[in-house]
């Protein structure tokens, strides 16, 4: 099938971060989960630079091309309160001279902390939107486009975690980037919350070679896979063909699971690999899991793709209260 969008129409992306991200392995970690020393890497997206870093400037590169191209005063998101998204959606705004307007569910009572204070430092307008699902969450974001539009304004409305067709591009681009580190590699591991992740990957490195772990944020995570992957193919990836995880979530997207607890001590323990309770954990515990099983082979290449997060895990209480609980008080405690 011949895509009906010619490569002129696709919007050049702006430079946000800093390419390319490392590939590193992870020995100790590798044996203490039944894998051979050479088995498992890390492709350090954490690393990508503005913000704080994280996957979602690799998306943001993309989108961003899109509303500068589109002359855009303010760029406008949506998310959870603790977003990683919202927060360097907020970090591309003031790099680029954008203002910037989070629409998030919940209330401010509910929240503090880790990305909620840094979209505070970087200047971000907050609109709580309450305790509302994903589409009414999008219907405020609209509303609010709409009053900005009236006002003179020309906003950009940024999809829920940078996903869409145009986004997943910038994880097409990581793809490649990763093949020609590791062109042996056997299975990419990666955290699936909104999709465009997973599905640049599966663009670059098709569906065989990609193993993503649900984290509770989106109904049909396969569906929304495929419809990305789809888009980014100009052709059918049925959401059947794709590798997903979904015994990772537990009591839901917020809440943290003893396999998940249990894969940030260990990677930290180590590795000195910080990872956070919502995306990356569930990742590495489904990593952990998927060698269990024996979907994840011994001798075989597996590259984890570290995908940030790392201030949401200054805004989560109980992951706080979990690791704080691991500290080993005095030279001899035991
Ligand atoms: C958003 C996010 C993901 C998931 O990426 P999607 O493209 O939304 O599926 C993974 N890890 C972290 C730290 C994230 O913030």
């Amino acid at each position: 099938m011949v895509s009906m969008t010619s490569a002129r129409d696709v919007p050049q992306p702006v430079p946000l971060g800093t390419w390319p991200t490392p590939l590193e392995p992870l020995p100790r970690l590798a044996r203490a989960i039944g894998l051979g020393p050479d088995d498992l890497w890390i492709k350090r997206d954490d690393l990508t630079g503005l913000g704080g870093g994280g996957n979602k400037i690799r998306k943001l590169e993309w989108l961003c091309g899109q509303a500068v191209a589109a002359g855009a005063t303010h760029l406008v998101t949506t998310g959870a309160p603790q977003s990683n998204h919202a927060r360097l959606t907020a970090a591309a705004g003031a790099r680029l001279g954008l203002e910037v307007v989070l629409v998030l569910a919940g209330t401010r009572q509910a929240s503090a902390g880790g990305n909620l204070a840094l979209d505070g430092l970087l200047g971000a307008t907050v609109v709580w939107a309450g305790d509302v699902g994903g589409d009414a969450l999008a219907a405020t974001a609209r509303e609010v486009t709409e009053r900005l539009r009236a006002d003179g304004a020309v906003p950009e409305l940024v999809p829920f975690g940078g996903s869409s067709v145009l986004g997943a591009r910038g994880y097409a681009v990581c793809g490649r980037e990763l093949l020609a580190q590791a062109p042996d590699l056997t299975t990419a591991v990666v955290a699936l919350g909104s999709g465009g992740t997973m599905a640049g990957l599966v663009d670059a490195l098709g569906p065989d070679r990609v193993l993503g772990v649900h984290c509770g944020a989106v109904p049909d995570p396969s569906g929304t896979v495929s419809a990305f992957a789809s888009g980014l193919a100009g052709d059918d990836v049925p959401a059947e063909a794709l590798r997903v995880r979904l015994d990772q979530v537990g009591a839901g997207y917020g809440a943290l699971t003893d396999p998940v607890l249990a894969a940030l001590k260990l990677t930290a323990r180590t590795e000195g690999i910080v990872l956070d309770p919502v995306y990356t954990g569930r990742a590495m515990a489904g990593l952990i899991a998927a060698v269990q099983d024996g979907d994840i082979t011994p001798g075989d290449r597996t590259v984890f793709l570290h995908t940030g997060g790392l201030p949401g895990l200054f805004g989560h209480p109980a992951a706080l209260a979990a690791a704080e609980a691991g500290l080993a008080v005095g030279a001899v405690a035991r």
